[in-house]
């Protein structure tokens, strides 16, 4: 799988393993089909978004996160945080 500029190494490495385990027969191809609307907005606007992502508006039901989707949005907590822990 191809690492997006919206990952780090060790994110992409653990999306991998998470993806084998959790995702079963439905297997993500692109990390960015599990990127939600506000995670890619945010990554865009630093410059570290080279992907398409799939929580747009009308491209999937508005059902809850899938689990791939809710661990995209853990990490962009997740750095959200560091950033204001580093500001
Ligand atoms: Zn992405």
């Amino acid at each position: 799988m191809k690492r997006r500029l919206c990952m780090s190494d060790e994110e992409h490495a653990a999306y991998v393993r998470a993806n084998h385990i959790v995702a079963g027969s439905h297997k993500v191809k692109d990390p960015c089909a599990d990127c939600l609307q506000a995670f890619s907005i945010e990554m865009r606007e630093a410059g570290l978004c080279d992907g398409r992502p799939g929580g747009m508006p009308g491209r999937r039901p508005a059902s809850s996160p899938t689990l791939m989707q809710q661990w995209r949005e853990a990490s962009r907590r997740y750095r959200q945080r560091h950033r204001e822990v580093a500001a």
